[in-house]
């Protein structure tokens, strides 16, 4: 491993290193069953439904070929993409060799959730060339992977951990979540702890956002009032040790629709997919948002505690070993280039920004048709553009090129002069970055250098 990133902007007289499109972002919409947090775009899983859904994404991938350039990063993402299977995955990867050069050094991931991984998938995935695996174990806390509503309990985690590790994969990230209801200090330190005993090379820490409309949003608003307090004047008698009640509706949660943004970048609009099958057992639990000074506090231990144990923080959420930072997602945060494909996949290329269909029906219909399932295209306005400049590089913790930014028309210093008086901001280098107080205001912080910056 190089140890730097190839897609980095060396030479800050580089202005746009990124408009080859290097990157390809492949979605698998398809779970076992929704989670109680979930607004990505997700289907019940069934296996004619992914063959041919894998038939239509080798129609995009062929028609979407002459745009790219030589990949550096391919990331299959989803919902659950190792649902898929086993021929699905082999002719998806001919097709990507038949259209693509791909680098031979390219970053090749594949997401998993533990309970859909096992020994003959993960040695397939291996032999067509990937070669990091992501798996989204969000809490060694069965009671806390029980509040997402997530399908497995964390022995089978370490199970499907078992199983890459087996096979001589070294490249793996997890995806871990805090702020989850019910989560103690002491348990989100545990699972930390625990996620750095299996050494994986890199740590997605995302703090649980509750989006309206998902089942936990629901219940919660259900359970608490405006101040968090347990709601004691409707429902059933108390739950042990709880101070309020809860109410009481069987098959509740039995549907749901999803809204929001993906960590890959890859952002869903509401769908009407039906997810009835799927049931959840939540209304039994004492479900309670974590008061804000907590969440704070979970944050802070993350940065110590990983950097301690030698991973480096180079995004706000996101921690690595030296030289294992996930390329696909820095090109996202460098406002680089990429193709998406698949059913709600995101595109942006040379500016451009293009949504695909949202539904797999008429995803499928419209590739059926010789058509690229695209909703709509947008160009970036100059003024959007240099907003996702300053987003997107604030969050990484190496921030804002000053030069870059002065080239871009801004004088970031003069702009963040307050912020950085305040010790939000600090300059480090050649370039102006978030400090540690700045991180965990960095929505504010960043909203006050638009505003200074007219923007
Ligand atoms: S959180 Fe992930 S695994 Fe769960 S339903 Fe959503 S996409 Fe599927």
């Amino acid at each position: 491993m190089k140890n730097h990133h190839p897609l980095e902007p060396w030479n800050p007289r580089i202005l746009d290193p990124f408009l080859k499109v290097a990157s390809l972002y492949i979605h698998i919409p398809f779970c076992v069953k929704k989670c109680a947090y979930c607004d990505f775009f997700s289907v019940p899983y069934d296996e004619s439904s992914a063959l041919a859904y894998t038939d239509a994404l080798c129609k995009e991938l062929y028609l979407k070929s002459d745009s790219a350039a030589e990949l550096k990063t391919v990331y299959i993402g989803g919902g659950t993409p190792s649902l898929l299977p086993d021929a699905c995955f082999r002719q998806l990867f001919t097709c990507l060799g038949n259209n693509f050069q791909i680098s031979h050094a390219a970053e090749i991931t594949v997401e998993a959730n533990p309970g859909t991984l096992n020994q003959s998938k993960t040695n397939l995935l291996l032999s067509l060339g990937v070669n990091r695996m992501s798996l989204g174990v969000q809490s060694f806390n069965d009671e806390e992977l029980r509040v997402l509503g997530r399908i497995y309990n964390a022995d089978d985690a370490l199970r499907s951990l078992g199983i890459l590790r087996n096979l001589g994969l070294r490249n793996y990230s997890f995806d871990l979540m805090y702020g989850i209801p019910g989560q103690s200090t002491n348990s989100w330190h545990e699972t930390i702890a625990k996620a750095v005993d299996c050494s994986p090379t890199h740590i997605s820490a995302y703090e649980l956002t509750l989006e309206e409309g998902t089942p936990l949003h629901t219940l919660i608003t259900l359970q608490t009032d405006e101040q968090g307090n347990y709601r004691v004047d409707k429902g059933q008698p108390c739950h042990s040790g709880m101070s309020g009640i809860f109410p009481q509706k069987n098959g509740f949660f039995s549907r749901q629709g999803t809204v929001g943004n993906h960590p890959n970048g890859n952002d869903t609009e509401k769908t009407t997919e039906d997810l009835s099958s799927n049931k959840y057992i939540l209304n039994d639990l004492p479900l309670k948002l974590l008061h804000e000074d907590l969440i704070l506090e979970m944050y802070n231990h993350t940065i110590d505690y990983l950097q301690t144990c030698g991973y480096e923080q180079y995004e706000i959420s996101n921690f690595a070993r030296l030289g294992f930072q996930c390329l696909h997602n820095m090109n996202y945060w460098y406002r680089g280039s990429y193709i998406g494909a698949g059913a709600g996949a995101h595109s942006f290329v040379n500016g451009t920004r293009s949504n695909n269909i949202r539904n797999i029906a008429g995803y499928m219909e419209s590739l059926n048709s010789g058509l690229i399932p695209e909703t709509g295209l947008s160009k970036s306005s100059p003024e959007e553009a240099l907003k996702e400049f300053l987003f997107l590089g604030l969050r990484k913790t190496n921030g804002i090129n000053i030069y870059k930014a002065e080239h871009l028309g801004m004088d970031i210093i003069r702009a963040g002069k307050d912020l950085l008086e305040e010790g939000f901001l600090e300059i480090w280098g050649d370039s102006l970055r978030l400090t540690r107080k700045g991180i965990v205001l960095s929505n504010s912080v960043i909203v006050r250098l638009f505003e200074n910056l007219n923007l």
